[in-house]
């Protein structure tokens, strides 16, 4: 099969859909691989890597587009990506359809079939390929809350882990799901003193078997939450409600109990945020201050440690790449009802139940 790479658009997007590693899978099995030149340029993968792993390096999307028949990207496409979409293209990457009409409507129009990574399933019912941003997204809060604590970024003036003699900071995690798992990890191997909360029980004992009793777990109780995040000096918000906007367990009345100069860190911002008082921001301009509380909520937090979370990315998509490619798509969606889920859009129709749920006008 051919497979293009483009260079992503999308304004301080510097992942890529294939690395020069994943590039030479591909080769080695036979199938062409056109990459547009500096398509990785901003993670230091140059065009040589990908000539080097076989790839075939053309000048603009355009060129990309006209000789590949599977397009793998990371974000999802703008509206000039998706004009060059034709029903012989198959699209694989992060759609997110739902918050996203216009984008809905021009995939519609093309004609292609179109994959998103967010809802490819697995085995257990789980979302393997939001998986690696996840884990990103919770190592990466702990280090930026580590960031904003101290004094010079309008933190606390607070070391996480303290010195001897000096007690370490306390930091809560809310939710303790893949996110909040990774942050507690980063935070332990800091020194902090972490507290995990989560209202699943079973989540809970796991939680507890797993970090063998050096981090504390408690039930998502709201009193239980008002005590710990009063005492807190870092607070991430990990939560997820599948399908559903993000629970506000942090209240505004709540940080006036807080410790000043205390840093707040919603990763759960992309589904609306877990604190009250969070909006969305960016790397440019991460933080805010409310009643003398940091809050950190940017909505795009793997973006920032991008070559990571593009290896990541690709250990996880690269087998279904590869059973695209090596089966012939129809064959390969026929094959596993996993990839299957993963189905949007194709032939000008939606295909996946939860955006024909947004857009019933467009069924
Ligand atoms: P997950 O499903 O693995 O974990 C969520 C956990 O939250 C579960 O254990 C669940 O039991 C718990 N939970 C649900 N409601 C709760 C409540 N009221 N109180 C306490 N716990 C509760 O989800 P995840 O993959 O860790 O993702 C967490 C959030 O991070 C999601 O909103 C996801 O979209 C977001 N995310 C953001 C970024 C970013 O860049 N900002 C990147 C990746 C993921």
């Amino acid at each position: 099969m051919r497979v293009g790479v483009p260079k992503e658009i999308k304004s301080n997007e510097y992942r890529v859909g294939l690395t020069p590693a994943a590039t030479a899978e591909l080769t080695a099995r036979g199938h062409e691989v056109v990459v547009q030149s500096s398509a990785g340029e901003g993670i230091d993968f140059t065009d040589a890597d990908y000539q080097e792993a076989g790839a075939r390096i053309v000048p603009a999307a355009e060129a990309v587009f006209e000789s590949a028949d599977l397009i793998v990207k990371v974000k999802e496409p703008q509206l000039p990506e998706c004009a060059l979409l034709t029903p012989r293209h198959t699209l694989f990457t992060y759609l997110h359809l739902a918050a996203d009409r216009p984008q809905t409507e021009a995939l519609l129009q093309s004609g292609a079939t179109c994959i998103a990574y967010e809802t490819v399933t697995d085995a257990r019912g789980a979302l393997p390929l939001l998986r690696p941003m996840s884990e990103v997204a919770g190592r990466m809060s702990v280090q930026v809350g580590a960031r904003f604590l101290e004094k010079e970024q309008g933190g606390r003036g607070v070391l996480l882990g303290g010195v001897p003699g000096v007690e370490p900071a306390r930091v809560v995690v809310l939710g303790g799901g893949v996110s909040g798992l990774n942050a507690a990890q980063i935070a332990l191997g800091m020194r902090a003193d972490v507290t995990i909360f989560d209202i699943s029980t079973v989540r809970l004992a796991e939680l507890d078997g797993f970090f063998d009793g050096k981090v504390k777990t408690a039930f998502a109780s709201r009193a239980a939450i008002a005590e710990a995040v009063a005492e807190a000096h870092l607070v991430i918000g990990a939560v997820l409600v599948p399908g559903g906007a993000a629970p506000k367990l942090v209240t505004r009345e709540m940080l006036k109990t807080m410790k000043r100069g205390s840093v707040l860190v919603d990763v759960a911002i992309d589904q609306g945020g877990c604190f009250e008082t969070s909006r969305a921001t960016t790397h440019q301009d991460p933080v805010f201050e409310v009643d003398g509380i940091v809050h950190y909520c940017v909505a795009n937090i793997p973006g920032a440690v991008a070559r990571t979370s593009t290896l990541a990315l690709n250990n996880t998509t690269l087998p279904f790449v590869l059973n695209l490619a090596d089966r012939g798509v129809e064959a390969a969606l026929a094959a596993d009802p996993h990839l299957r889920n993963g189905l949007n859009v194709a032939g000008g129709e939606i295909t996946h139940p939860a955006v024909s749920e947004v857009f019933p006008d467009l069924v």
